[in-house]
């Protein structure tokens, strides 16, 4: 059995609804359809989930909730006029939305939440509809009846583990073709909880481990996840055809974002391979993303880049000597509530990598403040403006000259290095490098791995 998640610009109007029909009725194997809420039609559309957002909002404020209520409601009408469907399922959704904006305000997050989740909550209900009429026997599951549970902490949630048996039980051996609201299910009390943003591809991994599906296909509106980001190297046009969980991993850390990170777990740990697909080109065989894979030496999957990054520098003579010295550093960010994300050393200095969001003037202030008067070093520095960029590939391991090839390509552009780290991940190669250089230095190493 197949797990399919569409996401929203997949089921953002009638037409591609009829796609989804499509792809789903010329495979039998496909059982269970994950839906986002309809995403955008063209670029200044806005999603409904914000849509959604933004009626919470005014209704929370206590501000008129009417004209944003009617773009709602719109959208699934527009998608019922599109496929021709009974407008009885629009008068549905209309008394499903107004119910919830009646829901308790006491708890704000709990509020939201319920108001976010009718978007994919909605879409599953109108997708099933045009299963219907297109004469397969298709039904809406709500992930609460289904046993789908979730934390309380609403708007970042995450899986209760007594879930998979129930949610097996509940969606394995069905003789109609399941239609699955993606990105929320319910709290032991029973009220909705929603994933981060883009948690429908939680829920489709999760459905695809439940029922130990043989393959999750992710259908979304690119062809396959290219090598380097193709606004940067816009020539790139072979896809990726399959790469491993690790790879996939590595290469999302740092920018790639097809896929939502954290959705790779449940399939990860159910050894479940994972298919991105194209629904408007459902012929190409997109990227698939498996647990091994026979690479080549010295081959490369793909060149991601990250900016926004912080370097806070360390050096004090005999560093190496000083027992205690990395515990005290990190607990000083760490009691700044900073996480770091990676730690070249040398003998005598020591570089923190941290992300620059949320890391104000202010805490730099206090953490240089912290240092000096904890470390006595003998230099402090910190630079913004660092951006990290990642070589990425299961051929990588133990094959020698790679870094030499790698900074000889940078050197050629005149790209001056602020950081190796090699060797902890065997699969790759992580170069900081100033973020003005991150567009030159990610064009330098495509040629370099792809082209030479
Ligand atoms: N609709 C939600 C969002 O926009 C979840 C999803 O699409 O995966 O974030």
């Amino acid at each position: 059995m197949k797990v399919c998640k569409f996401g929203g610009s997949s089921v953002a109007d009638g037409s591609q609804i009829t796609k989804i029909c499509d792809i789903v009725m010329a495979d039998p194997e496909r059982r269970i359809v994950v839906v986002s809420a309809p995403g955008k039609r063209f670029k200044d559309d806005v999603k409904v989930t914000d849509l959604l957002i933004e009626c919470a909002g005014r209704r929370l404020s206590g501000k008129d909730t009417q004209e944003v209520f009617g773009l709602i409601i719109e959208r699934y009408a527009d998608i019922q006029k599109t496929l021709g469907l009974d407008p009885a399922v629009v008068e549905a959704i209309r008394a499903n939305i107004a119910a919830r904006l009646e829901l308790d305000l006491s708890d704000p997050a709990r509020f939201m939440d319920a108001m976010k989740a009718a978007g994919e909550d909605n879409a599953a209900r109108i997708v099933a509809a045009a299963f219907r009429a297109r004469g397969v026997r298709a039904e809406y599951v709500n992930p609460g009846d289904a046993g789908l549970l979730m934390t309380g902490e609403y708007g970042n949630a995450t899986l209760l583990p007594e879930s998979y048996e129930r949610l097996a039980a509940s969606l394995t051996g069905k003789d109609y073709l399941v239609i699955f609201p993606g990105f929320f299910g319910v709290t032991p009390e029973g009220h909705v909880a929603t994933f981060p943003r883009g948690g429908s591809d939680i829920t489709g991994s999760i459905l695809a481990a439940a029922v130990k599906a043989s393959v999750y296909e992710n259908f979304t509106d690119v062809d396959a996840v290219y090598p380097v980001d193709p606004r940067l190297v816009p020539e790139v046009s072979i896809g990726i055809p399959e790469m491993t969980y690790r790879e996939m991993r590595e290469l999302s850390y740092a920018g790639f974002g097809v896929f939502q990170d954290e959705a790779i777990i449940p399939a990860v740990k159910a050894a479940i391979p994972i298919n991105i697909r194209n629904t408007n080109r459902p012929e190409a065989p997109g990227t698939m993303i498996v647990h091994h894979r026979r690479a080549r030496q010295g081959s490369v999957v793909g060149i991601a880049s990250s900016d926004g990054f912080c370097t806070i520098y360390v050096d004090k003579y005999m560093m190496n000597r000083e027992v205690g010295f990395g515990r005290r550093l990190l607990q000083i960010l760490e009691e700044e509530g900073i996480s770091y994300e990676h730690m070249p050393s040398g003998i005598d200095n020591v570089s923190v990598i941290i992300r620059a969001e949320g890391f104000t003037p202010e805490v730099e202030a206090r953490v240089r403040e912290h240092i000096v008067r904890d470390l006595q070093p003998d230099n402090v520095q910190i630079e913004r403006g660092t951006a990290l960029i990642m070589i990425v590939g299961e051929g990588l391991y133990y094959t020698p000259g790679m870094a030499a090839h790698a900074t000889l390509a940078l050197f050629r552009e005149g790209i001056s290095l602020d950081m190796i780290n090699q060797g902890s991940s065997e699969i790759s190669m992580m170069f900081g490098v100033q973020s003005a250089h991150r567009e030159a230095a990610v064009r330098a190493l495509y040629q370099a791995f792809f082209h030479s």
